[in-house]
């Protein structure tokens, strides 16, 4: 299986290749195009990675660094391409398809509404509860100045919620979280990706 990409360009890259490692995966750091597929012709796009991580951090110096290291239209043609992919905080907030406080690019994979910094900034940051049929009891997920969302469309499947908000979101391939499992020592949701991004490769 070819390694999972982790966008490296800001954020707690090296905590989720930590995380996926402690999972059994093999991960390599995702900083250029040329990383993303082993042919430069566009005609057979193979991708170069068996899934990718968007990292947490901080989500305009994230959009910039894309923008700079000329990855924002490379990144959405490989997001785009059926690639399971996790991300987390300030990675979903690059997926979703409105970002409000403030408004912001993104690549609107995800039909949901996202409030940056919506669950309060460092002070109410912090480990909570969360609940979904596939989690089981007593999961928590770790909060910093987390985003919150505050829609979501028939295409977005909730599978956690916080105090009944979704926290956690899937589309096909797409796993998209407001919490850090990455900054837990095992987490249920690292596991769920470890296995998509398997029998994906399997297949
Ligand atoms: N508040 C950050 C942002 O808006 C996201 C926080 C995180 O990734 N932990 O980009």
């Amino acid at each position: 299986m070819r390694p999972v990409g982790v966008l490296a360009l800001q954020g707690d890259y090296a905590e989720h290749e930590a995380a996926l490692q402690r999972a059994g995966l093999t991960t390599i750091q995702i900083r250029k195009p040329d990383q993303l597929w082993l042919s430069a012709d566009s005609g057979c796009r193979d991708p170069a990675i068996s899934a990718l991580v968007l990292p947490g951090g901080e989500s305009t110096t994230m959009l910039r660094l894309l923008q700079l290291e000329g990855l924002w239209g490379p990144l959405g043609e490989l997001l785009a391409s059926g690639l399971p992919v996790l991300a987390t905080c300030a990675g979903l907030i690059l997926l979703a398809s409105e970002v409000t406080q403030p408004e912001q690019e993104s690549y609107g994979l995800l039909d949901m509404t996202v409030q940056r910094n919506g669950y309060g900034r460092q002070a109410h940051s912090g480990t909570f509860s969360i609940e979904g049929s596939e989690l089981p009891a007593g999961t928590t997920g770790v909060f910093i100045r987390a985003p919150r969302i505050l829609r979501t469309g028939p295409a977005v499947e909730v599978m956690a919620r916080r105090e009944g908000e979704p926290v956690l979101v899937r589309s096909g391939p797409i796993l998209a979280a407001c919490f850090h499992p990455e900054l837990q020592p095992s987490h249920w949701l690292t596991a769920r990706f470890a296995q998509l991004a398997t029998e994906t490769n399997l297949s």
